[in-house]
Parts: C-alpha cells; sequence; structure tokens
C-alpha cells in the first residue's frame, strides 16, 4: 500500500540565509520513505540575434535539504545537490541514516541559502509505503572469521544472496557486533548477534549491540542468569542453541533464565536435533508456548553443512531486522531443511489465526494447511499434544491442501518428513510453529 502527500511552502526573499522547518506526519506501519521536491533554481530569458537564440540562466534560488526526526535528532542533510531521499530502516540515500520510521511529527529542514527578491514557493512530494505481511527465508546462526568460520560477514552476504536468503544473523562465539558496522547489500538483511558460548550451553543474543557489560565468562549461575536478564533488558532475542548436542548441549536450568525460542534445529538434521524435538514437543504438551528457530551453525562448506540448511522462513511485516525477529518471537515462522525446501502455510479461519497464534478452543474448528514442494514419499503429518497423526503421504511431486480438525484444546503444528538418502529412516525436511488452542 502506497501513500502519497504533497506540501508547499513559500519563503520570502527576508529570509534569505535562514534554516526553516516544516513539518509532516509520519504515518504508523511505514517501511519506506521517499521525499522528492522541486523549485524555481534558474531564472531563464531568451535573447535572439539573426543567427541564434541563446537561452540565458540565472541561478536564483538554492534551497538546501535535510531531515529531523519527532525527537529533534538529524535523519540526514543533502545540501541542494539531492532532490530525491529515500529512508528504510535498513538503506538510505548517502547522506541520510537508515532510520526507525517512527510515527509522529517529523520535519523537513529547508536550508534558504539563496531566494529570488519574489521569494520561492517549495513544493515537496512525500511518499509513504507501508509494511504488510510476506515470507522471509533466512539463517539465523553463522559463524565468520571474528570466530572459527572461515567468511568475512561480505562473503557470508554474498552466500546468502546466492543461496535465496533474505535474512542473515551473524552469531560469532562471545564477539558483540554494533549493527552500524554490518554491511547492507541490497535484499539481504544482516541481524547482529552473538553466540554466548560456555562450557556449559550456548545461546544465540540477536538484534542488539552490547547485550551486556561484564564479560562473558561465569562461574556461578547467578552469573549466567544476570547475562541473560540483561540481554533481555536490552531487548534482545533470546536463542537456546543445540540444547542436546552431544558436545555442547545446554545443562543450565531452562526454568530459570529468560529465553524467546528454542533453536531444534541445528545444522544436518540428527539425532541431537531429534532430542531437541521431543523436548519441545513435551514442553508444548504440558501447556508452555515457545517458538522455535533454525539455523545452519555454518562455519565453512562441509558435506552436509551449508548456508539455509535448515532455513527459517518468517512470516514478517518488512524486512528490517525488528520485524524479522518479532515475527521469530510470535511464531510466525517454520523451519525447512533448505532455502529450496518445501513450504508451508497453515491458519485457522483464513488469517485469523496464522502460525504462532492462539485462539480460543471451540467444537467444529480445523486447521487449514497448505504445502508446496513436495515429492515422491514425502510424508505429511499434524502433530497436537494427543500425538501425531499423517494426513497424506505424496505419490509424486506436488502440492497439498488440507483441513484437519482440532478435537481438544491444546496445539497444533505441522511436520513434512522426507526420504532424503535410500535406506535411512524419513527425516524431517518442514517443522512448523504451532497454533495454539486455548481452553475456552
Ligand atoms: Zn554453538
Ligand atoms: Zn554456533
Amino acid at each position: 500500500m502506497q501513500n502519497q502527500m504533497t506540501l508547499e511552502f513559500f519563503i520570502p526573499h527576508a529570509q534569505e540565509g535562514d534554516y526553516l522547518t516544516f513539518p509532516f506526519t509520519m504515518p504508523a506501519g511505514v517501511e519506506s520513505f521517499t521525499l522528492r521536491y522541486r523549485y524555481t533554481h534558474r531564472s531563464e530569458s531568451e535573447r535572439r540575434s539573426d543567427r541564434a537564440t541563446f537561452l540565458a540562466q540565472q541561478e536564483i534560488n538554492i534551497i538546501d535539504l535535510g531531515l529531523i526526526d519527532p525527537q529533534g535528532l538529524q535523519v540526514g542533510a543533502s545540501g541542494s545537490n539531492k532532490h530525491e531521499i529515500t529512508i528504510t530502516e535498513q538503506r538510505a540515500t548517502p547522506g541520510y541514516k537508515p532510520w526507525p520510521l517512527t510515527p509522529g511529527e517529523w520535519r523537513i529542514l529547508a536550508g534558504a541559502y539563496k531566494v529570488a527578491p519574489a521569494g520561492v514557493t517549495v513544493t515537496y512530494e512525500l511518499e509513504f509505503s507501508f509494511k504488510s505481511r510476506r515470507w522471509f527465508k533466512g539463517d539465523l546462526h553463522t559463524h565468520t572469521l571474528a570466530s572459527d568460520g572461515v567468511c568475512t560477514v561480505e562473503e557470508l552476504g554474498q552466500r546468502a544472496l546466492r543461496h535465496g536468503l533474505d535474512f542473515l544473523a551473524i552469531t560469532d562465539h562471545n564477539q558483540m557486533i554494533a549493527g552500524e558496522t554490518l554491511p547492507q547489500p541490497p535484499g539481504l538483511t544482516l541481524i547482529q548477534g552473538m553466540e554466548w558460548t560456555h562450557f556449559r550451553g550456548h545461546a544465540n543474543f540477536l538484534g542488539v549491540d552490547r547485550p551486556y557489560d561484564a564479560p562473558f565468562a561465569a562461574n556461578t549461575f547467578e552469573e549466567v542468569q544476570s547475562r541473560f536478564i540483561s540481554a533481555r533488558q536490552r531487548g534482545a532475542l533470546i536463542s537456546i542453541n543445540h540444547p542436546y548436542d552431544p558436545d555442547c548441549g545446554f545443562q543450565f536450568d531452562l526454568n530459570r533464565l529468560p529465553f524467546d525460542i528454542l533453536e531444534v534445529w541445528n545444522g544436518p538434521m540428527r539425532e541431537s536435533n531429534l532430542h531437541a524435538l521431543g523436548f519441545w514437543q513435551r514442553l508444548l504438551a504440558s501447556g508452555r508456548k515457545i517458538p522455535i528457530c533454525g539455523g545452519s551453525d555454518y562455519h565453512r562448506d562441509s558435506p552436509f553443512l551449508f548456508l539455509g540448511g535448515p532455513t527459517t522462513c518468517v512470516y514478517a511485516m518488512s524486512a528490517a531486522p525488528g520485524d524479522i525477529l518479532a515475527a521469530l518471537q510470535q511464531g510466525h515462522a517454520y523451519i525447512t531443511f533448505a532455502p529450496d525446501g518445501p513450504t508451508l502455510s497453515a491458519g485457522v479461519g483464513g488469517e485469523a489465526a496464522i502460525l504462532g497464534d492462539s485462539l480460543p478452543w471451540r467444537e467444529g474448528q480445523c486447521l487449514q494447511i497448505s504445502a508446496e514442494g513436495l515429492i515422491a514419499g514425502d510424508v505429511i503429518r499434524v502433530v497436537t499434544g494427543q500425538g501425531s497423526e499423517a494426513i497424506l503421504e505424496a505419490e509424486c511431486a506436488g502440492r497439498m491442501g488440507a483441513t484437519h480438525p482440532i478435537t481438544a484444546p491444546g496445539f497444533a503444528r505441522v511436520e513434512i518428513y522426507r526420504a532424503f538418502l535410500p535406506g535411512i529412516p524419513k527425516l524431517p525436511a518442514l517443522l512448523s510453529n504451532p497454533i495454539y488452542f486455548d481452553y475456552p
């Protein structure tokens, strides 16, 4: 959805040499803001001789541009050389900073450097593009040269784009990154993060520059707790990583640590991930509502390890890091084994409830499922607190639509199992977050 607005201001000659501001309202939910402006820059007068005509052009007005946010902070300034600027949370025309498009009163800064004796009318055209929910694919767990990976952030970004990913979290061991220092290549959102790495457990702190001030190292549970509490207070999304990894499983008491999501799928699907999946299912069956995520834990290419293996698909309002992390926290996501793995949409009553949502249970409710990118032998299952039920085995490649009745309060989620290698049992190719059906 787009919205346009035109504002006109007259600057009298008497204000030549002044800096003026013109207010406008930034509506809520803007993803991208473009500002264009125009005014009579030169006067033109034609002179003719017998052999030629000459158009004399004289610079009579020069109006500079700048932009100020609702808190009075300078978003950018561009003199008089740019007539159009665009700003999003991640990108901006040079001279301006990527900036959250906070609703409220913004101001256009007009530097009246030169104003003709008759004054000048400046026309500003404002264009707002609004956020809307759509799917983004990404990898939430990667390492660079800053820890034990082999790629720079830029190289990882290029690889992510080639793999068809929309976002990538950089999560080096115990390394903090300032979001501002991350490159923002077109088409890719890089999310700052760190993997808090301790002998007895790993966790990702995503989306903040500095989750805590003390060193990562902690020798008591209270010290561990204080790192997590600080990260939570500073707005980090906290993921408990590979909780059942045989070498670095998570040994701290999860009931006493704040966290948001559980990394049930780390790198290639294997026994430790299946353990994590079982653990998550027990939590769900006990009434907890915990969203899941996946991450490749990419360090370097190896036979079963690749960027986007697995891929977390997030239904977010925009590609801005804040929107992607908010959607993850709300469970609007599923995990698929690769960027080109099967895709899913599941909901109740159209978009009345989507993955991650809760609604009161009532008799006759159904989960609508559609899955694409299936191959022969794929099994689609619906998992609830009562158990797991296969609803289809694909006889050949194709897509599926299904309606599954919800017969009791609790939750329902979707799994797709696939035979990846002959002779090896089918393994998850896709895991979704649940929709929760609360006791009425
Ligand atoms: Zn780890
Ligand atoms: Zn890692």
